[in-house]
């Protein structure tokens, strides 16, 4: 598939090959990624990337748009179908761009929404004050429950009540546990908004069936479409509700961004197919079987979960229970010479700094894609355990670093590479 970038360009094709190599040697952790499988990748690499066109199908403003107008069109129909649901957007560049047209599209300057507070597992988009979430509203974030370290969905009504958001954010980046979206509907019609799923990183489990649905509640939804969901990276809009399409298409174009990326346009619609596939299914489900598996694993090596465990694809690991002396920052470093890879995180009330973090924040959907299963995830966390344990010897992690690599080299990666 490289000869020609081998040839050209000898410095980019040796650094492909360096992280190719590093993705089969290493283990995937982290909650957000995945390995999307060749098709996605060879529709990323087409000649569509050639096009301009701007606008919508049947309403470009450039010439040449027959072809690019069926890709589009068939992402839009997918995209429909896999969430049921009546209206998608598949244009935007990411996850962030994304939440940023469906805000546009549901406020003003200066309007309120609620969202869950960043170091609880909420978004960067959900409101932070680094971000234009923050900026361009006023944001009233909602927090889990201390005790359950879960969604108090009293709390949440009894909040909404008093703030009259315009809009109530749900969905996260680093939440254990099931949403329940028809909860949110109840709140959201209680306190007159709108309700915006940000499924991130859900969908694949939503489309699968391993999660509850989201088309019957939301106003908008929006999602990424390279996570759980296995695709490009990039992201989608969807809605049931007529009056919010043609602002979110405004949102996005010409609102928020030029020229859409048709190759992967064209992407998201193979990812989307793949997602209505049987197989599909059975991977969602897997993912959240290893998930368990793993999160018990875990706690068996003594180590506290946020929220005691998981529904879902992710376990939040609060290292520092362990009491040996462990931070996010800490166990992160020592598992990446491990060759585990992950990341650290805030756990629910932390009282370490954001870029040390109690936490680390690992997920199954990439190990699930590779094949690991149950008997897998228990040596996943044994890999895990031996690591935290000799955080700071060296030896000892580069000889793990040689048992991942080895676990790693039963469950080949893009052979055809
Ligand atoms: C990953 C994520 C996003 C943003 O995705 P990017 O493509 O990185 O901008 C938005 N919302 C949630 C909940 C996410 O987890």
């Amino acid at each position: 598939m490289f000869d020609n970038l081998k040839k050209k360009d000898p410095a980019v094709y040796e650094l492909t090959q360096k992280e190719l190599q590093r993705q089969r040697n290493t283990l995937a952790l982290i909650a957000s990624e995945n390995y999307a499988p060749m098709e996605v990748l060879e529709a990323s690499a087409s000649v569509l990337t050639n096009k301009y066109s701007e606008g919508y199908p049947g309403k470009r403003y450039y010439a040449g748009n027959e072809v690019i107008d069926q890709v589009e069109t068939l992402a839009i129909e997918r995209a429909k179908k896999l969430f049921g649901m009546g209206y998608a957007n598949v244009q935007p560049h990411s996850g962030s761009s994304a939440n940023f047209a469906a805000y546009r599209a549901l406020m003003k300057e200066g309007d309120t929404f609620m969202g869950l507070r960043l170091d609880q597992g909420g978004h960067l988009t959900h409101g932070s004050p680094v971000n234009f979430s923050g900026q361009i509203y006023k944001v009233e974030s909602y927090a889990v429950d201390k005790e359950t370290e879960m969604l108090d969905y009293d709390a949440i009504m009894k909040q909404a009540l008093q703030v009259k958001p315009k809009v109530i954010v749900c969905g996260y980046t680093a939440y254990p546990r099931t949403v329940y979206f028809d909860k949110f509907r109840a709140i959201a019609d209680a306190c007159g908004a709108f309700l915006f799923c940000d499924i991130a990183h859900i969908a694949g489990l939503i489309a699968g069936g391993a999660h509850m649905q989201v088309g019957p509640y939301a106003d908008v939804v929006t999602t990424t479409t390279h996570k759980t969901l296995r695709g490009p990276r990039g992201a989608i809009i969807l809605s049931n509700k007529e009056e919010h399409a043609k602002a979110i298409d405004k949102g996005v174009f010409p609102g928020s961004q030029g020229g859409p990326l048709d190759h992967i346009t064209a992407a998201k619609a193979v990812c989307f197919h793949n997602a209505m596939q049987p197989e599909f299914r059975t991977y969602a489900a897997q993912i959240v079987k290893n998930a368990k598996v793993l999160a018990e694993e875990v706690q068996s090596l003594g180590f506290r979960l946020v929220s005691g465990g998981t529904d879902n694809h992710l376990i939040l690991i609060d290292v520092k229970s362990k009491g040996t002396g462990l931070n996010g920052k800490i166990a992160q470093d020592a598992l990446e010479k491990a060759g585990i890879i992950c990341n650290k995180n805030t756990i629910p009330y932390d009282t370490e700094k954001p870029f040390v973090g109690s936490g680390i924040r690992i997920g199954t959907p990439a190990v699930t894609t590779r094949g690991l299963k149950e008997s897998e995830m228990k040596e996943i966390a044994r890999l895990f355990g031996k690591t935290l344990e000799h955080p700071s010897d060296e030896a000892m992690l580069a000889k793990i670093k040689g048992e991942v690599k080895s676990l790693m080299d039963r469950f080949p990666l893009y052979p055809e590479l």
